[in-house]
């Protein structure tokens, strides 16, 4: 175990960005630095990065609290908890950066920036078009004293952008840290953008945020995903600006798909929500996460490869775990669940299925739709039947509209589905929503709706469909058309 010559009590943190459904990710990074604050009797803090409002979604801060808590993952501190290093959301902090910008601004790391959208946007296809990676070329880096007056003067608006250290001809041309899983790591200063730290609108930007944020948190350890590498960088240039000791850094591997690419909703479910209401139990989703990338003995419980969370407290070594990505393995999590199910009792596992499959609030939504519709209620299952099941795969002759191709069919869906994704989950906006795309694309009303019908119920015939989308859920719902269009897609290519 590393440890700091200060030996400051350790504290860590996660920082999701409350801009959609809480993401599988977040509760892998979540779980291991839950166990790695429990193991040194730390604190597990959670601070909400909303500062980037183009793609703040207003109910995924609370969903974000509720899976974890539903795993189990609960912090010391944060917004919902207070603590004593509040408040642990950003946009309630921006004064604390812009101050904190102005120290830069006059200890000279950072510079104003005057240039426009336009300008920068003329300065990126240039240098796309001659193959250079994007760079801000540092044209407001050298503006003279009085050049800055005269832009002020006149209220142009500017961002405050990082100093990255000369390029060439100094000893500063580098910077290097260490990452406790993979060693010194080191990026020239060719490689690293004067990244902006305050945008034009005064929000900062994730690297000035974060950077100061986890150190007025005390953070002492940094433990991410791999995908930050390329930022750290940056953060340990702002720690020397600020004359801050950096905290150690950990990037964990990316969770990957079967064929290795990042994990992707295209490829797996990623939304916590879809695994809590598709009847996954919080303990098989931590033992999996567990055995992501290594960490646990291989011979605890004699190789079983099933533990428990105060187990992984108990014995999860950090430095064991291996940087090659772990693949998400959905077969292995089903396989793993199913062990969990059978451990239950079988009151509990009762308890389960009445809450989870046959939930109060769920029933009485669903029956809502179905009093008008039934002459006797023994038709109530067939008519409700998609509801419960995972298995819903309409054949072409329920999905295929009479006077168009399985191709322009697939085609239409997956415009569906990319609809449905950006849509709040509401009547109001999922109907005007799916008629413009048919307008765009010359879908009848009638032939759009039957086609989504067909896909999320299997049938011709249902309950009211939106309605139903509503009271199924968004996360169960999408996954139902990706896998639609999954399933044809492999039919597609077995026929070929
Ligand atoms: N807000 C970042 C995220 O959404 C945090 C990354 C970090 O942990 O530094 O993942």
């Amino acid at each position: 175990m590393t440890s700091t010559s200060t030996e400051a009590p350790i504290r860590v943190r996660i920082a999701p960005s409350p801009t959609g459904d809480p993401h599988v990710g977040t509760a892998y990074i979540g779980l291991l630095n839950y166990i790695y604050a429990r193991q040194r009797d730390g604190k597990f803090v959670l601070r909400i990065e909303d500062t980037d409002r183009t793609r703040f979604v207003s109910t995924s801060e609370q969903m974000i609290f509720d899976s974890l808590r539903w795993l189990g993952l609960n912090w010391d501190e944060g917004p919902d908890v207070g603590g004593p290093f509040g408040p642990y959301r950003q946009s309630e902090r921006t004064e604390i950066y812009r101050a904190h910008a102005e120290i830069l601004l006059a200890n000279a790391t950072a510079y104003r920036c005057f240039c426009t959208p336009e300008e920068l946007e003329a300065t990126r296809k240039q240098q796309l078009a001659a193959k250079l990676p994007p760079r801000y070329p540092g044209t407001c880096r050298h503006l003279t004293p009085d050049q800055i007056a005269a832009n002020q003067a006149a209220h142009k608006p500017y961002t405050i952008r990082l100093a990255v250290p000369p390029h060439k001809g100094d000893l500063t041309a580098s910077t290097t840290f260490r990452d406790e899983l993979r060693g010194n790591i080191t990026f020239e200063h060719g490689n690293v953008d004067d990244q902006v730290l305050l945008k034009s609108d005064g929000y900062p930007t994730y690297h000035l945020a974060n950077v100061v944020d986890d150190h007025l948190m005390q953070i002492t350890d940094v433990i991410r995903a791999e995908e930050w590498i390329s930022s750290t960088p940056k953060h340990v240039l702002l720690y020397k600006a600020f004359g801050w000791q950096a905290p150690r850094f950990w990037h964990m591997p990316l969770l990957r798909n079967i064929d290795k690419s990042k994990i992707s909703k295209r490829k797996n479910p990623v939304s916590l929500i879809y695994y809590r209401e598709s009847g996954y139990l919080p303990p098989a989703i931590i033992n999996f996460l567990g055995l992501m990338g290594g960490g646990m003995p291989a011979d605890i419980n004699a190789g079983t490869e099933k533990f428990t969370l105060p187990e992984m407290v108990e014995h999860f070594v950090f430095t064991n775990i291996r940087v090659g990505g772990p693949v998400f393995d959905l077969t292995k999590l089903k396989w793993l669940n199913g062990e969990y199910l059978r451990a239950l009792s079988p009151e509990q596992f009762f308890t389960e299925v009445r809450t989870r499959v046959f939930g109060d609030d769920y029933l009485r939504n669903i029956s809502a739709l179905m009093q008008t519709r039934i002459e006797t209620l023994g038709q109530f299952g067939d008519l409700t039947n998609f509801f419960f099941s995972d298995g819903v795969l309409p054949p072409p002759e329920v999905f295929l509209p009479r006077k168009r191709t399985l191709e322009e069919t697939l085609a239409f869906a997956q415009n569906q589905l990319a609809v449905l994704e950006a849509t709040d989950w509401t009547h109001e906006a999922l109907e005007p929503a799916l008629k413009k795309l048919g307008e765009e694309e010359s879908w009848s009303v009638k032939e759009n709706f039957m086609l989504l019908r067909a896909i999320i119920t299997g049938s011709t015939m249902s309950p009211p469909l939106l309605e139903s989308m509503i009271v199924f859920g968004k996360a169960r719902s999408l996954d139902r058309v990706r896998r639609f269009l999954d399933a044809q897609k492999k039919q597609g290519s077995t026929k070929k």
